[in-house]
C-alpha cells in the first residue's frame, strides 16, 4: 500500500476525507502550495508548518537541473534534504519541457531538451521521469505526459493522448520495477531531529532496504484529451485501464477560456473512479479550487497565490487587494480582517504597502505567508462545508 484515501463526508460531487501518505496524514480537498526549487519562495518550513501545509509540490525538471538528482539522492531524498517531514508530491517535469518551445524536440522514446540556465541537452524519457522522481522520493509521483497544446485539432490531440497512453504504460513498467529504490531511510536518519524522528510514523523495517514498513511512493495517471469531452472520457477509460493507485487531470491552464476549463474538468470527474484520488493540475483562484472542490476534485496546486503575493496582489475575504495602491498609505487596518495569519494579527496594509514600495524583502515574505494562508483556509472551509451536510453556507464562490 502507497497511499489511501479514506473518504468521511460527502455532498454532492464533493467529498472530504484524509489522505494517508508515508509522510502523513492530508486532510482533502486540499490546496498544495508550490515548492518548485525545494522551497516556497521567501517562506520557511517551519513556517509553512505553522500555516497548517500538509503537503508541498515541487518541480522535478528544477531539481534535475540545479541541484541536481544526484545530489539529492545522496542528501536521502527530498523530504530530508529540504527538512520537510510531512507529504510531498513532484510532477514528472513534462510540463516544463513542454514550456520551452524552442529549446524541445519532441520523438516516441522522449523528449529532447536543453536547459534553460545554460543551453546543455538534456533528454527526458517516461523511464527517465521516473528514475527521477524515485530519486526525489516524493510521496505521490506522477507519469510523464505530454502537455497537449492549446488550440489543437482534433487529430493532433487524438496523437498527443496516444502518446501520453503509451508512456503513461513505460512508467507504470519501470516504476514497478524500480519502487524499492526509494531513498527514505536507506541510512540511519541522524541528521533528523528527535522531533522530526517522531513526526516519522513509519519506523525502519532493517530487513529492507530503504523501505518504511513496505511503504513505497504512489504513481499517479494523467488524463489528457485537449478540449476534447469524448477523448477525455477514452484517456480517462484507458488510463484507468493501465490502473493507478490514483488519477489527474492535465493539460489545463493552456490558454484556454476559464469556461472550457471548467467543462472539461467537470466531463473528466465523471469518467475517474470514485473511491481514488483526483488530482487538478495548476488551477486557480481561491473561487475556482472552491469550484473545484464541490465538483469533487480532491487535490490541487497553482503557483497563483505565490507568485500574485510577490507582485504585491493580495487574496482577501474582502475581494482582491494591490496592495502596491497609494490609496492603503495611511490604512491602519488590517490586510484581512477575517484572516488568521500572522501578517493580518500584527501589521497593517500601511506597513506592507511601505514595505512593497521601498521593494523590502520581508514585503515578499509576508504576502505570501497571507494569501496562502487565504487559500488554505478557503479549503478548510470548502471542507466544512461539506461535512456540515445540509444547512450550512456554500463557500464563496
Ligand atoms: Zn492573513
Amino acid at each position: 500500500m502507497s497511499i489511501q484515501l479514506q473518504i468521511e463526508a460527502t455532498r454532492g460531487s464533493a467529498r472530504a476525507g484524509t489522505l494517508i501518505t508515508p509522510h502523513g496524514e492530508v486532510e482533502t480537498p486540499v490546496f498544495m502550495p508550490v515548492g518548485t526549487l525545494a522551497s516556497v519562495k521567501g517562506v520557511s518550513q517551519d513556517v509553512l508548518e505553522e500555516l497548517g501545509v500538509q503537503i508541498l509540490l515541487s518541480n522535478t525538471y528544477h531539481l534535475y537541473l540545479r541541484p541536481g538528482i544526484e545530489t539529492v539522492r545522496q542528501m536521502g531524498g527530498l523530504h530530508r534534504f529540504m527538512s520537510w517531514d510531512r507529504a510531498m508530491l513532484t510532477d514528472s517535469g513534462g510540463f516544463q519541457v513542454f514550456s520551452l518551445n524552442d529549446l524541445r524536440k519532441v520523438s516516441e522514446e522522449g523528449v529532447a531538451f536543453r536547459s534553460h540556465l545554460d543551453g546543455s541537452p538534456h533528454f527526458l524519457s517516461p523511464e527517465k521521469a521516473m528514475e527521477i522522481q524515485i530519486g526525489l522520493g516524493a510521496d505521490i509521483i506522477m507519469a510523464f505526459d505530454e502537455c497537449t497544446e492549446y488550440p489543437a485539432d482534433a487529430q493532433r490531440a487524438r496523437a498527443s493522448m496516444e502518446l501520453t497512453l503509451r508512456w503513461a504504460e513505460r512508467c507504470k513498467k519501470y516504476f514497478e520495477e524500480h519502487k524499492g529504490e526509494v531513498p527514505w531511510g536507506s541510512s540511519q536518519p541522524s541528521a533528523l531531529s528527535s522531533q522530526q524522528k517522531q513526526v516519522l510514523r513509519f519506523a525502519q523495517d532493517d530487513n529492507s532496504k530503504g523501505h518504511w514498513k513496505g511503504q513505497t511512493q504512489a504513481l499517479f495517471g494523467i488524463v489528457q484529451g485537449g478540449m476534447d469531452a469524448a477523448l477525455r472520457r477514452e484517456s480517462a477509460g484507458r488510463t484507468i485501464d493501465i490502473g493507478f493507485p490514483g488519477y489527474a487531470i492535465g493539460g489545463l491552464s493552456v490558454g484556454e477560456p476559464r469556461e472550457l476549463t471548467r467543462d472539461i474538468v467537470e466531463s473528466t470527474l465523471e469518467h475517474l473512479p470514485s473511491d481514488q484520488p483526483r488530482y487538478l493540475m495548476g488551477v486557480g483562484t481561491p473561487e475556482e479550487i472552491a469550484q473545484y472542490a464541490q465538483s469533487g476534485v480532491d487535490m490541487m496546486d497553482c503557483v497563483l497565490p505565490t507568485r500574485a503575493a510577490r507582485h504585491g496582489l493580495l487574496f482577501t475575504s474582502e475581494g482582491k487587494v494591490s496592495i502596491k495602491q497609494a490609496r492603503y498609505a495611511q490604512d491602519e487596518s488590517a490586510l484581512d480582517p477575517a484572516c488568521d495569519c500572522r501578517v493580518c494579527q500584527r501589521y497593517s496594509r500601511a506597513y506592507l504597502r511601505h514595505l512593497y514600495a521601498s521593494n523590502e524583502l520581508l514585503a515578499q515574505v509576508l504576502n505570501t505567508v497571507h494569501n496562502l494562508r487565504f487559500y488554505l483556509a478557503t479549503m478548510r472551509s470548502v471542507r466544512g462545508w461539506i461535512r456540515a451536510g445540509r444547512g450550512a453556507t456554500p463557500p464563496v464562490c
